[in-house]
């Protein structure tokens, strides 16, 4: 009997246990396969221990910055790169700004085939007949190169080749390269000015109509400045395009140039004050003001154009007033011309767009227009595409040497 009893005992003993393993099994199947553990949120961050690999970005931030590994901040760490976001923005080191010009030749080469190789071509030919010259005419004037200084190139063109006699290409090209480079003035002074007075920053006011590149063309010329070593302050006095004053800090914040900004619709005027007071506080040494271009009416522009000037030169005298114009909108664009110069006094400009459009002989018309030189040409819309103005390199460009 007791056997029977020990038996019956062991038999429910088993079956318990085997019940119990089965449970437990499928409990575990119950569970995700990498639940955390059940309360996360209240249990307290486990501190890193020596060697542990992972980290959080809380403890990045308490690191070094030599220790993470920021490109060029230090030396790297060993194990595992870490990816973080530099807390100081990289800086971007612009191109030099000697021989820009000549870099970005094929720009202007690509572009205007039909002014400088269009002429070298109609010159070349065996007998140059009256119909000739008035195709080297029509080039001239299609190219926007202006009726009076068509004619004057056309006549001295003629008088030359007429001495010449019989012309080898070599020839008709050194003789259209000097012609061209006297149209456009080689002895216009074309520095832009950026050196104040007295230790103070110069002032550098750049104006136009909106949409022919102003805000971007202020955001090259600062990397210009850098480029040459010049520390710069942006003054983003353009207050009525929404987007102006992030572009134009955006452009600053590349190179380490800062921007003062105001509300958007906000008083142009004392933001360019503003912006001289700080560049002034910080000791910069050029302060660039972008402004607005409604061309609304001649009045409007003139009340603020004129206040934004006025109130800048209570710090001193503007050293500069760049007038941006777009080489694609021609005789437009010369019209433009005409109404800021009688607004404001321009003292250089800058031809946009150069790279898309074969209207080059537009730097002779608004030279010629203005009496003001054309100190710096875009060709695209590339940070460093912006390129000091040289006449012969300009030419070379346009007839191939
Ligand atoms: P703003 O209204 O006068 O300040 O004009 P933005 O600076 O905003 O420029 C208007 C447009 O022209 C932008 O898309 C610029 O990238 C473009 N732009 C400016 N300069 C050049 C240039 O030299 N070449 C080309 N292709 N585009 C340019």
């Amino acid at each position: 009997m007791e056997i029977v009893i020990l038996a019956v005992v062991i038999a429910l003993v088993a079956v318990g246990l085997i019940s119990g393993l089965v449970v437990s099994s499928r409990k575990k199947k119950q569970l995700p396969p990498s639940a955390p553990s059940s309360t996360p949120t209240i249990t307290p961050p486990a501190e890193p221990r020596v060697g542990e690999e992972a980290e959080t970005p809380r403890d990045e931030a308490r690191r070094p910055i030599e220790e993470v590994g920021v490109p060029g901040a230090g030396t790297p760490v060993e194990e595992t790169p870490v990816v973080v976001e530099p807390e100081i923005p990289e800086l971007e080191v612009p191109e030099p700004t000697a021989g820009r010009l000549v870099r970005l030749r094929a720009r202007l080469a690509r572009s205007q085939n039909s002014l400088g190789k269009g002429l070298l071509t109609l010159l070349s030919r065996d007998n140059l007949d009256e119909d000739t010259w008035e195709e080297i005419e029509d080039t001239l004037l299609t190219a926007d190169v202006g009726v009076a200084p068509t004619q004057e190139l056309v006549e001295r063109l003629r008088e030359r080749v007429r001495v010449l006699g019989t012309r080898t290409p070599d020839e008709l090209r050194t003789l259209l390269r000097e012609e061209l480079v006297t149209l456009l003035g080689p002895d216009f002074d074309r520095a832009v000015k950026t050196e104040g007075g007295d230790g103070t920053p110069g002032v550098v006011m750049v104006v136009g109509v909106n949409g022919t590149g102003k805000t971007t063309t202020t955001g090259k010329l600062a990397r210009v400045l850098v480029a040459d070593g010049r520390s710069v302050v942006l003054g983003a006095a353009d207050t009525f395009r929404a987007a102006a004053a992030d572009q134009l800090q955006t452009w600053g914040e590349r190179v380490g140039a800062r921007t003062v900004r105001g509300p958007e619709g906000g008083d142009p005027a004392s933001i360019a004050f503003d912006a001289v007071k700080e560049g002034i506080a910080e000791g910069a040494d050029v302060v660039l003001i972008d402004t607005a271009g409604r061309l609304h009416t001649k009045t409007g522009l003139m009340d603020e154009l004129g206040k934004v000037k006025r109130v800048v030169e209570k710090h001193g005298p503007l050293d500069e007033i760049l007038l941006v114009l777009d080489a694609t909108t021609g005789q437009n664009g010369l019209v433009q011309a005409r109404v800021f110069a009688e607004v404001v006094d321009i003292t250089g400009i800058v031809l946009t767009k150069l790279d898309g459009t074969a209207k080059g002989g537009i730097v002779i018309a608004v030279q010629r227009e203005l009496g003001v030189p054309v100190k710096l040409i875009g060709l695209g819309e590339g940070p460093d595409d912006l390129a000091p103005f040289e006449p012969g390199a300009f030419v070379d460009a346009l007839i191939g040497d």
